[in-house]
């Protein structure tokens, strides 16, 4: 792939991913040449979700992006800082927390509005195929017409129509686990949700492998409620009836029944069923040299280890070098990278998606390492007192 004032790089799907390799590349070269095709008639026409987490892989890539820097800077009320992941069971007590200080909550409709500015994103635009030839490749819309450019990245999420053509066999997989979110204003007589989710991430482990994760953001809390599937498409017969019932029968506590009884049907998200590739041992990308995957559309995953968006940034990062600097690596050196990065975190996320659905003998298993987790840190501790007194004492 050679960069010169004909590059046409087309990026299908102007979700998080396609618009950060937007900004990367329109930032750092004006030969290039930027076209962005979104599905969506604009940028107002789906919900974008609440908030996203960032992890230190995702900030370092999006502070890099200067249309960025207001959105990120530390007084931004668009960003969160938290302090903790914290597990606690039905009752609410805590089980063990981990430590999230390099973490952040960012809304995502401002993120999203952010990574639009001076991207002339061509809307209504629905990818349905590409054809490669001797110096580029074409890409087709639905709408009948087609365009041509140097090289094609399939930015266009978990079910990828240029994934489907790049690489038919690559599946997805159901994970017959349901998932519903909503928003509740915050609210004090919620005394220990209000406690626990002090700038801190709270998974609540409740019976049957039902799991809520309730978040502060702003002046609400957002909370996300997933259970393991039990009848064939359960997500079709779910009302704001059944989620309180189910608030009710698989954690049976007054703050939590009270949390979902409070939040407006019409801030829910869902339901839908969680899906993720496998866990690839062999790089699946057919080193193509004009047409690539990037974010999701990669390595589709599950949400529960927050590393969807933060993979996509950190792709969009090394593809943006590389388009930019064609002559030190190739298109399959980018594609190693990004699946060993994507697929390590698909495993992250599987894993971490079973862990918190667990049922049974599992479930009991997982409680019993939190249990030595938490007392070995408090062994640690007391252990290491003295060591600390000692080292604090002058000379
Ligand atoms: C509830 C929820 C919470 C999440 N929380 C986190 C989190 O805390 N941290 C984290 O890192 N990740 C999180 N994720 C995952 C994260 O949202 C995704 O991994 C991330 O958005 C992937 O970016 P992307 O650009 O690859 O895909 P997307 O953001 O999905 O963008 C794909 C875009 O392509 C467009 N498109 C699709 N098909 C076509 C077509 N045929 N033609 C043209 N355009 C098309 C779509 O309309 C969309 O705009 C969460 C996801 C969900 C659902």
């Amino acid at each position: 792939m050679s960069t010169d004032s004909t590059t046409v790089v087309i990026i299908i799907g102007g979700g998080l991913g396609g618009l950060a390799l937007a900004q990367l590349l329109l930032q750092n070269s004006s030969s290039i040449k930027v076209l962005v095709f979104e599905r969506d008639k604009d940028e107002n026409s789906r919900e974008q979700g609440y908030c996203i987490g960032l992890d230190s892989m995702g900030l370092d890539v999006l502070t890099q992006i200067r249309v960025l820097d207001n959105l990120l800077r530390d007084e931004s009320d668009a960003v969160y800082t938290l302090s903790f992941f914290r597990l606690v069971n039905k009752y609410l007590q805590k089980i063990i927390d981990f430590n999230a200080k390099d973490n952040k909550l960012v809304d995502r409709e401002d993120l999203r509005q952010a990574l639009l500015t001076n991207i002339d994103v061509q809307w209504n635009k629905r990818f349905i195929s590409y054809k490669i030839d001797d110096d580029g490749v074409e890409a087709y819309f639905e709408d009948g017409t087609s365009v041509r450019g140097t090289i094609l990245i399939g930015c266009d999420g978990t079910k990828s129509i240029v994934r489907t053509q790049l690489i038919p066999e690559f599946q997805r997989n159901d994970l017959r686990i349901i998932n519903i979110g909503g928003t509740a204003e915050q609210n004090a007589s919620l005394k220990k949700i209000q406690e626990l989710t002090k700038q801190s991430l709270v998974r609540v482990f409740g019976k049957q492998g039902h799991t809520l994760l309730i978040l502060p953001y702003r002046q609400s809390w957002i909370w996300a409620l997933s259970w393991p599937e039990k009848e064939t498409h359960e997500e079709t017969n779910i009302t704001s009836l059944t989620i309180i019932e189910k608030a009710r029968q698989y954690f049976n506590n007054d703050e939590i029944i009270r949390l979902i009884e409070s939040s407006s049907p019409s801030t829910c998200i869902g339901p839908y069923r969680l899906y993720s590739a496998a866990c690839l041992r062999q790089n699946p990308f057919p080193n193509n040299s004009r047409v690539t995957l990037l974010g999701d559309a990669a390595h589709p995953m599950t949400t529960h280890a927050g590393k969807g968006a933060n993979t996509a940034f950190a792709d969009a990062f090394d593809l943006a070098n590389l388009i930019l600097n064609p002559s030190s690596s190739t298109l399959s050196e980018y594609e190693q990278k990004m699946f060993k990065r994507g697929f390590t975190a698909v495993q992250m996320s599987l894993f971490s998606t079973n862990m918190i659905h667990s049922i049974g003998w599992r479930a009991s298993f997982r409680n019993c390492i939190f249990f030595i987790m938490r007392y070995t840190r408090v062994l640690i501790n007391l252990i290491s007192i003295p060591f600390r007194f000692y080292k604090k004492k002058p000379d």
